[in-house]
C-alpha cells in the first residue's frame, strides 16, 4: 500500500513504478505502457480536489488567523500572501494527490468494471 501511494504521488504507475500515470496535467492514461495496469479504470472523481482543498484549507486558514491575531495587517497584505499561496498549494498538490488516489484505488481494486454504464451515457 505505501509503495503504491508513493509511486502515485510521484506520478508513476502504482503497479510497476516505471511509466507515467498522467497524460497531461490530470488526465490518467488508460493503461500503463510498461505493465498494462488498467489505470484509466480508476475513477478518482472528486476525491483529489476534496483532499487538496482540505489540506490547503488546513494550512491557509490557521496561517491567516495567526497572522491576523499577531500583527493585524491591512487586508491587502492578507490578499498578497494568502491568495497566491492558496493557488500554489492547490495546483501543486492536486496532481500528486490524484496520483496517490489512483494508486490507492488500484491497490484496493476500486476499478470501473466493463459492465458499469458510462456516467455520460443516456439512460435507456
Ligand atoms: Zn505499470
Amino acid at each position: 500500500m505505501p509503495t503504491a501511494l508513493g509511486r502515485g504521488l510521484l506520478g508513476r504507475c502504482p503497479a510497476c513504478g516505471h511509466s507515467h500515470i498522467f497524460n497531461g496535467f490530470l488526465r490518467v492514461v488508460p493503461a500503463c505502457s510498461n505493465c498494462g495496469a488498467p489505470l484509466g479504470a480508476a475513477r478518482a472523481d472528486d476525491a483529489p480536489p476534496y483532499f487538496t482543498i482540505a489540506i490547503t484549507g488546513h494550512i491557509v486558514i490557521p496561517g491567516m488567523l495567526v497572522l491576523e491575531q499577531m500583527k493585524s495587517p491591512p487586508l491587502w497584505v492578507h490578499a498578497v500572501i494568502w491568495i497566491p499561496l492558496t493557488l500554489v498549494l492547490c495546483l501543486g498538490l492536486l496532481r500528486p494527490i490524484k496520483g496517490a488516489t489512483v494508486g490507492l484505488m488500484l491497490k484496493l481494486g476500486m476499478m470501473k468494471t466493463e459492465d458499469e454504464a458510462e456516467p455520460d451515457a443516456p439512460l435507456p
